[in-house]
Protein backbone atom coordinates (compact mmCIF):
# COMPACT_ATOMS: atom_id res chain seq x y z
CA UNK A 1 0.00 0.00 0.00
CA UNK A 2 1.58 3.24 -0.65
CA UNK A 3 0.48 6.22 1.70
CA UNK A 4 0.88 9.74 1.40
CA UNK A 5 3.80 11.58 2.40
CA UNK A 6 4.68 13.13 6.01
CA UNK A 7 1.51 15.06 7.76
CA UNK A 8 0.84 16.77 4.28
CA UNK A 9 -1.94 14.51 3.43
CA UNK A 10 -3.09 13.10 0.25
CA UNK A 11 -2.35 15.09 -3.07
CA UNK A 12 -4.17 18.74 -2.17
CA UNK A 13 -6.18 20.55 -4.85
CA UNK A 14 -5.64 24.16 -4.43
CA UNK A 15 -6.93 27.50 -6.47
CA UNK A 16 -4.95 30.39 -6.73
CA UNK A 17 -2.68 32.85 -8.90
CA UNK A 18 -0.66 29.82 -11.15
CA UNK A 19 2.23 32.02 -12.69
CA UNK A 20 4.07 29.47 -14.91
CA UNK A 21 0.78 27.69 -15.92
CA UNK A 22 -1.29 29.74 -19.43
CA UNK A 23 -3.87 30.65 -16.80
CA UNK A 24 -3.96 33.48 -14.34
CA UNK A 25 -6.07 31.76 -12.03
CA UNK A 26 -6.53 27.42 -12.23
CA UNK A 27 -7.16 24.95 -10.26
CA UNK A 28 -4.51 22.23 -10.47
CA UNK A 29 -3.48 19.14 -8.36
CA UNK A 30 -0.22 19.85 -6.43
CA UNK A 31 2.11 16.87 -5.35
CA UNK A 32 4.36 17.79 -2.05
CA UNK A 33 7.74 18.83 -2.76
CA UNK A 34 10.44 16.40 -2.13
CA UNK A 35 12.55 18.97 -0.56
CA UNK A 36 10.30 19.92 1.72
CA UNK A 37 10.22 16.64 2.91
CA UNK A 38 12.87 16.03 6.08
CA UNK A 39 15.19 13.21 5.67
CA UNK A 40 12.78 11.01 8.40
CA UNK A 41 9.27 11.89 6.07
CA UNK A 42 10.92 10.40 3.31
CA UNK A 43 12.69 7.33 4.72
CA UNK A 44 9.60 6.35 6.32
CA UNK A 45 7.06 6.77 2.64
CA UNK A 46 9.94 4.87 0.92
CA UNK A 47 9.71 2.17 4.07
CA UNK A 48 5.83 2.30 3.53
CA UNK A 49 6.53 1.87 -0.03
CA UNK A 50 8.87 -1.85 0.73
CA UNK A 51 11.52 0.51 0.03
CA UNK A 52 14.80 0.10 1.58
CA UNK A 53 16.96 2.56 3.30
CA UNK A 54 19.95 2.06 0.15
CA UNK A 55 17.14 3.04 -2.02
CA UNK A 56 16.19 6.36 -0.14
CA UNK A 57 19.73 7.37 -0.16
CA UNK A 58 20.05 6.91 -3.50
CA UNK A 59 17.16 9.10 -4.16
CA UNK A 60 19.21 11.84 -2.02
CA UNK A 61 22.04 11.06 -3.91
CA UNK A 62 20.89 11.90 -7.13
CA UNK A 63 19.32 15.00 -5.95
CA UNK A 64 22.21 16.45 -3.72
CA UNK A 65 25.05 15.44 -5.37
CA UNK A 66 24.05 14.83 -9.49
CA UNK A 67 21.83 17.43 -9.78
CA UNK A 68 18.54 15.36 -10.72
CA UNK A 69 15.60 17.74 -11.54
CA UNK A 70 13.47 14.53 -12.16
CA UNK A 71 13.03 10.95 -10.89
CA UNK A 72 13.83 9.49 -14.58
CA UNK A 73 17.20 10.89 -14.61
CA UNK A 74 17.99 8.24 -11.92
CA UNK A 75 19.20 5.57 -14.09
CA UNK A 76 20.11 3.04 -11.64
CA UNK A 77 16.25 2.99 -9.49
CA UNK A 78 14.35 0.42 -10.39
CA UNK A 79 11.51 1.36 -13.33
CA UNK A 80 8.88 1.11 -11.02
CA UNK A 81 10.38 3.16 -8.08
CA UNK A 82 10.72 5.55 -10.22
CA UNK A 83 7.03 5.73 -11.60
CA UNK A 84 5.71 5.54 -7.53
CA UNK A 85 8.25 8.36 -6.84
CA UNK A 86 6.73 10.48 -9.95
CA UNK A 87 2.96 9.97 -9.12
CA UNK A 88 3.49 10.90 -5.26
CA UNK A 89 6.48 13.93 -5.44
CA UNK A 90 7.67 16.48 -7.09
CA UNK A 91 11.59 16.91 -6.44
CA UNK A 92 11.19 21.02 -6.34
CA UNK A 93 7.80 22.64 -6.24
CA UNK A 94 9.11 25.91 -6.76
CA UNK A 95 9.20 26.76 -10.96
CA UNK A 96 11.60 29.48 -12.02
CA UNK A 97 9.96 31.77 -14.30
CA UNK A 98 12.40 34.41 -15.08
CA UNK A 99 16.26 34.26 -15.29
CA UNK A 100 18.16 37.41 -15.75
CA UNK A 101 22.25 37.60 -16.42
CA UNK A 102 23.56 41.40 -15.88
CA UNK A 103 26.61 42.10 -17.56
CA UNK A 104 28.85 41.23 -14.37
CA UNK A 105 27.88 37.74 -14.66
CA UNK A 106 25.12 37.69 -11.39
CA UNK A 107 22.30 35.28 -12.41
CA UNK A 108 19.18 36.83 -10.95
CA UNK A 109 15.98 34.22 -10.82
CA UNK A 110 12.32 34.89 -9.91
CA UNK A 111 10.60 30.98 -8.63
CA UNK A 112 6.54 30.47 -8.18
CA UNK A 113 5.84 28.81 -5.61
CA UNK A 114 2.87 25.82 -5.58
CA UNK A 115 0.33 28.71 -4.78
CA UNK A 116 1.24 31.23 -7.19
CA UNK A 117 3.81 33.29 -5.06
CA UNK A 118 6.99 34.83 -6.34
CA UNK A 119 10.20 35.03 -4.54
CA UNK A 120 13.51 35.19 -6.15
CA UNK A 121 17.11 34.65 -5.47
CA UNK A 122 20.65 35.76 -6.96
CA UNK A 123 23.81 34.06 -7.59
CA UNK A 124 26.91 35.97 -7.47
CA UNK A 125 30.50 35.00 -9.27
CA UNK A 126 33.72 36.35 -8.29
CA UNK A 127 37.23 35.13 -8.61
CA UNK A 128 36.83 31.61 -6.15
CA UNK A 129 33.72 32.82 -4.43
CA UNK A 130 30.47 31.52 -6.11
CA UNK A 131 27.52 33.06 -3.43
CA UNK A 132 23.82 32.57 -3.78
CA UNK A 133 21.42 35.24 -1.97
CA UNK A 134 18.52 34.02 -0.60
CA UNK A 135 15.07 35.02 0.41
CA UNK A 136 13.03 33.51 3.49
CA UNK A 137 9.85 35.03 3.00
CA UNK A 138 7.31 36.51 0.23
CA UNK A 139 7.36 40.07 1.26
CA UNK A 140 8.39 41.48 4.59
CA UNK A 141 6.80 43.12 7.51
CA UNK A 142 9.61 45.15 9.10
CA UNK A 143 8.76 48.16 6.75
CA UNK A 144 12.57 49.42 6.39
CA UNK A 145 11.66 53.13 4.38
CA UNK A 146 13.87 52.38 1.66
CA UNK A 147 13.58 48.91 1.32
CA UNK A 148 11.48 47.43 -2.00
CA UNK A 149 10.74 44.31 -0.51
CA UNK A 150 8.48 45.53 2.43
CA UNK A 151 6.44 47.81 0.66
CA UNK A 152 3.06 45.25 0.39
CA UNK A 153 3.83 43.57 3.61
CA UNK A 154 4.32 40.40 4.71
CA UNK A 155 2.33 37.62 2.61
CA UNK A 156 3.57 34.43 4.54
CA UNK A 157 6.80 32.71 5.33
CA UNK A 158 9.04 30.45 2.70
CA UNK A 159 8.62 26.70 4.06
CA UNK A 160 11.81 25.16 4.54
CA UNK A 161 11.89 23.33 1.33
CA UNK A 162 11.49 26.69 -0.76
CA UNK A 163 14.63 28.07 0.94
CA UNK A 164 16.59 25.00 0.61
CA UNK A 165 15.60 25.22 -3.39
CA UNK A 166 16.78 28.70 -3.83
CA UNK A 167 20.43 26.68 -2.38
CA UNK A 168 20.14 24.22 -4.77
CA UNK A 169 19.10 25.54 -7.80
CA UNK A 170 22.12 28.32 -7.72
CA UNK A 171 24.36 24.84 -7.04
CA UNK A 172 22.63 23.67 -10.13
CA UNK A 173 23.60 26.81 -12.20
CA UNK A 174 26.88 26.23 -11.70
CA UNK A 175 29.34 24.00 -14.48
CA UNK A 176 29.67 20.29 -12.61
CA UNK A 177 33.66 21.33 -11.25
CA UNK A 178 32.04 24.24 -9.94
CA UNK A 179 30.79 24.39 -6.21
CA UNK A 180 29.01 26.93 -4.49
CA UNK A 181 30.95 28.07 -1.59
CA UNK A 182 28.64 30.84 0.53
CA UNK A 183 25.44 31.53 1.00
CA UNK A 184 23.87 34.87 1.94
CA UNK A 185 20.34 35.05 3.23
CA UNK A 186 20.06 38.81 2.27
CA UNK A 187 17.46 38.32 -0.02
CA UNK A 188 13.29 39.29 0.62
CA UNK A 189 11.89 39.02 4.13
CA UNK A 190 13.28 39.55 7.71
CA UNK A 191 15.16 36.24 8.10
CA UNK A 192 15.03 35.75 11.81
CA UNK A 193 11.26 36.02 11.70
CA UNK A 194 11.10 32.25 10.00
CA UNK A 195 13.95 31.37 12.21
CA UNK A 196 12.81 27.61 12.08
CA UNK A 197 12.39 26.97 8.96
CA UNK A 198 15.33 28.42 8.04
CA UNK A 199 17.67 26.69 10.08
CA UNK A 200 15.86 23.19 9.07
CA UNK A 201 17.15 24.11 5.16
CA UNK A 202 20.74 24.98 6.08
CA UNK A 203 20.71 22.32 8.06
CA UNK A 204 20.59 20.53 4.81
CA UNK A 205 22.44 22.53 3.34
CA UNK A 206 25.90 22.19 5.71
CA UNK A 207 25.16 18.80 6.35
CA UNK A 208 28.20 16.39 4.18
CA UNK A 209 24.88 14.32 2.78
CA UNK A 210 23.14 17.54 1.52
CA UNK A 211 25.42 19.79 0.31
CA UNK A 212 28.71 20.16 2.53
CA UNK A 213 28.63 24.03 2.95
CA UNK A 214 30.68 24.96 6.27
CA UNK A 215 28.51 27.03 8.47
CA UNK A 216 31.47 29.24 8.37
CA UNK A 217 30.42 30.08 5.10
CA UNK A 218 26.59 30.77 5.55
CA UNK A 219 25.94 34.80 6.79
CA UNK A 220 22.43 35.60 8.19
CA UNK A 221 21.09 39.34 7.90
CA UNK A 222 18.63 40.53 10.60
CA UNK A 223 17.33 43.47 10.99
CA UNK A 224 18.02 43.27 14.40
CA UNK A 225 15.36 40.55 16.53
CA UNK A 226 16.86 40.46 20.08
CA UNK A 227 14.98 37.43 20.99
CA UNK A 228 15.67 35.65 17.88
CA UNK A 229 19.56 36.64 17.62
CA UNK A 230 20.29 35.21 21.39
CA UNK A 231 18.06 31.85 20.19
CA UNK A 232 20.31 31.48 17.06
CA UNK A 233 23.17 32.03 19.61
CA UNK A 234 22.26 29.23 21.73
CA UNK A 235 21.86 26.74 18.64
CA UNK A 236 25.01 26.56 18.55
CA UNK A 237 25.61 27.07 15.50
CA UNK A 238 28.56 28.65 13.11
CA UNK A 239 27.35 31.41 10.97
CA UNK A 240 28.23 34.17 10.63
CA UNK A 241 25.35 37.00 11.71
CA UNK A 242 24.83 40.30 9.95
CA UNK A 243 22.80 43.17 11.44
CA UNK A 244 21.08 45.79 9.48
CA UNK A 245 21.78 48.93 11.85
CA UNK A 246 21.30 51.72 9.44
CA UNK A 247 21.41 54.34 12.09
CA UNK A 248 23.75 55.09 15.47
CA UNK A 249 20.83 56.64 17.38
CA UNK A 250 17.53 55.68 18.69
CA UNK A 251 15.65 58.48 17.01
CA UNK A 252 17.53 57.90 13.14
CA UNK A 253 17.02 53.94 13.72
CA UNK A 254 13.28 54.82 14.38
CA UNK A 255 12.75 56.62 11.58
CA UNK A 256 14.79 54.12 9.05
CA UNK A 257 13.82 50.55 10.68
CA UNK A 258 10.17 51.01 12.54
CA UNK A 259 10.73 47.95 14.29
CA UNK A 260 13.12 49.74 16.12
CA UNK A 261 10.38 51.84 17.78
CA UNK A 262 9.40 48.34 19.43
CA UNK A 263 13.17 46.75 19.98
CA UNK A 264 15.13 49.54 20.62
CA UNK A 265 19.07 49.95 19.22
CA UNK A 266 20.51 49.17 22.73
CA UNK A 267 18.51 45.62 22.94
CA UNK A 268 20.06 44.92 19.24
CA UNK A 269 23.45 46.06 20.07
CA UNK A 270 23.30 43.93 23.39
CA UNK A 271 22.15 40.73 21.40
CA UNK A 272 24.90 41.17 18.78
CA UNK A 273 27.26 41.08 21.74
CA UNK A 274 25.80 38.14 22.99
CA UNK A 275 25.89 36.12 19.81
CA UNK A 276 29.64 37.16 19.66
CA UNK A 277 30.58 35.31 23.42
CA UNK A 278 28.40 32.46 22.20
CA UNK A 279 29.88 32.03 18.86
CA UNK A 280 33.13 33.70 18.94
CA UNK A 281 32.12 35.01 15.48
CA UNK A 282 32.27 38.55 14.50
CA UNK A 283 28.84 40.26 14.03
CA UNK A 284 29.00 42.71 11.19
CA UNK A 285 26.70 45.29 11.12
CA UNK A 286 25.38 46.60 8.03
CA UNK A 287 24.58 50.62 7.21
CA UNK A 288 22.47 51.30 4.29
CA UNK A 289 23.81 55.25 3.44
CA UNK A 290 20.94 57.84 2.40
CA UNK A 291 22.32 61.04 0.81
CA UNK A 292 21.83 63.69 3.67
CA UNK A 293 19.63 61.39 5.92
CA UNK A 294 22.22 58.91 7.37
CA UNK A 295 25.92 59.97 6.09
CA UNK A 296 26.30 62.94 7.90
CA UNK A 297 29.54 63.50 9.86
CA UNK A 298 28.04 63.28 13.01
CA UNK A 299 26.34 59.80 12.02
CA UNK A 300 29.96 58.44 11.59
CA UNK A 301 31.55 59.38 14.82
CA UNK A 302 28.26 57.96 16.68
CA UNK A 303 28.74 54.82 15.10
CA UNK A 304 32.26 54.89 15.69
CA UNK A 305 31.66 55.86 19.16
CA UNK A 306 28.86 52.88 19.32
CA UNK A 307 31.27 50.25 17.86
CA UNK A 308 34.77 51.45 18.99
CA UNK A 309 34.37 48.66 22.38
CA UNK A 310 33.25 46.39 20.23
CA UNK A 311 34.44 42.95 18.07
CA UNK A 312 32.13 44.27 15.01
CA UNK A 313 32.97 45.28 11.66
CA UNK A 314 30.92 48.02 9.69
CA UNK A 315 29.44 47.21 6.35
CA UNK A 316 28.41 50.14 4.64
CA UNK A 317 25.86 49.67 1.46
CA UNK A 318 25.37 52.64 -0.91
CA UNK A 319 22.08 52.80 -1.05
CA UNK A 320 20.55 51.20 -4.35
CA UNK A 321 17.74 53.44 -5.54
CA UNK A 322 14.39 51.78 -5.68
CA UNK A 323 11.66 53.22 -8.05
CA UNK A 324 9.14 55.68 -6.32
CA UNK A 325 11.28 55.48 -2.93
CA UNK A 326 12.79 59.40 -2.39
CA UNK A 327 16.41 58.41 -1.45
CA UNK A 328 19.69 59.15 -2.82
CA UNK A 329 23.07 57.19 -2.74
CA UNK A 330 25.18 59.74 -1.45
CA UNK A 331 28.22 60.74 -3.13
CA UNK A 332 31.90 59.33 -3.37
CA UNK A 333 32.95 61.90 -1.06
CA UNK A 334 31.01 61.18 1.54
CA UNK A 335 31.26 57.25 1.58
CA UNK A 336 35.03 58.19 1.75
CA UNK A 337 34.90 60.61 4.67
CA UNK A 338 32.44 58.29 6.63
CA UNK A 339 34.98 55.42 6.18
CA UNK A 340 37.84 57.17 7.32
CA UNK A 341 36.02 58.81 10.71
CA UNK A 342 34.55 55.20 11.50
CA UNK A 343 38.41 53.97 10.87
CA UNK A 344 39.36 56.66 12.95
CA UNK A 345 38.00 54.84 15.97
CA UNK A 346 39.56 52.03 15.46
CA UNK A 347 36.41 49.99 13.85
CA UNK A 348 36.93 47.79 11.20
CA UNK A 349 34.63 48.88 7.83
CA UNK A 350 34.55 47.92 4.18
CA UNK A 351 32.25 49.53 1.36
CA UNK A 352 30.28 46.60 -0.16
CA UNK A 353 30.23 46.27 -3.47
CA UNK A 354 26.74 46.53 -5.42
CA UNK A 355 27.08 43.51 -7.91
CA UNK A 356 23.94 43.16 -10.76
CA UNK A 357 22.51 46.50 -10.14
CA UNK A 358 21.60 45.77 -13.51
CA UNK A 359 19.27 43.39 -12.96
CA UNK A 360 17.52 44.69 -10.02
CA UNK A 361 19.55 42.63 -7.52
CA UNK A 362 18.54 44.16 -4.57
CA UNK A 363 15.83 42.70 -1.76
CA UNK A 364 12.48 42.33 -3.92
CA UNK A 365 13.27 44.69 -6.83
CA UNK A 366 12.91 41.90 -9.89
CA UNK A 367 9.88 40.52 -8.24
CA UNK A 368 8.08 43.57 -7.57
CA UNK A 369 9.16 44.94 -11.40
CA UNK A 370 7.39 41.86 -12.88
CA UNK A 371 5.08 42.37 -10.82
CA UNK A 372 3.94 45.82 -11.71
CA UNK A 373 5.17 45.10 -15.42
CA UNK A 374 3.80 41.47 -16.31
CA UNK A 375 2.11 41.64 -19.66
CA UNK A 376 4.76 43.45 -20.89
CA UNK A 377 7.60 41.41 -19.89
CA UNK A 378 9.46 38.95 -22.10
CA UNK A 379 11.29 35.78 -20.74
CA UNK A 380 14.76 36.01 -21.37
CA UNK A 381 15.18 32.12 -20.13
CA UNK A 382 14.12 29.87 -18.07
CA UNK A 383 15.53 26.26 -16.96
N1 LIG B 1 15.66 41.42 6.76
C1 LIG B 1 17.09 41.26 6.68
C2 LIG B 1 17.55 40.94 5.27
C3 LIG B 1 17.29 42.11 4.38
S1 LIG B 1 18.17 42.36 2.92
C4 LIG B 1 17.77 42.49 7.20
O1 LIG B 1 17.09 43.48 7.47
O2 LIG B 1 18.98 42.46 7.36
C5 LIG B 1 19.83 42.61 3.32
C6 LIG B 1 20.29 44.06 3.45
O3 LIG B 1 19.97 44.88 2.32
C7 LIG B 1 19.70 44.74 4.67
O4 LIG B 1 20.73 45.37 5.38
C8 LIG B 1 18.77 45.75 4.04
O5 LIG B 1 18.51 46.83 4.88
C9 LIG B 1 19.53 46.13 2.78
N2 LIG B 1 18.74 46.84 1.78
C10 LIG B 1 17.41 46.82 1.60
N3 LIG B 1 17.04 47.62 0.58
C11 LIG B 1 18.17 48.17 0.09
C12 LIG B 1 18.45 49.10 -0.95
N4 LIG B 1 17.49 49.60 -1.71
N5 LIG B 1 19.74 49.45 -1.16
C13 LIG B 1 20.73 48.94 -0.41
N6 LIG B 1 20.53 48.04 0.59
C14 LIG B 1 19.27 47.67 0.85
Amino acid sequence: MKDSPGDRGSDRIISGNCLGRNTPTCRYVMKPALLDATTEEFAAWMRQNGQSPYRTKQVWHWIFERRAQDFDQMSDLPKKLRADLQEFWTIFGTEVVRHHVSPDGTDKLLLTCQDGRTIEFVLMVEEDRRTVCISTQVGCGMGCVFCASGLKGLERNLTRGEILEQVLRARNLLPLEERLTNIVVMGMGESLANLDNLIGALDVVCDPKGLGIGQRRVTISTVGLPEKMRKLADLDRRYNLAVSLHAPTEALRDQLVPINEKVGLTAVVEAADYYFESSGRRVSFEYVMLRGINDRPEDAQALGKLLRSRKAHVNLIPYNPVPGLPYDRPTPEAIRRFVETVDSYGVAVTVRKTKGREIDAACGQLRRQVEADRPQLVEIASS
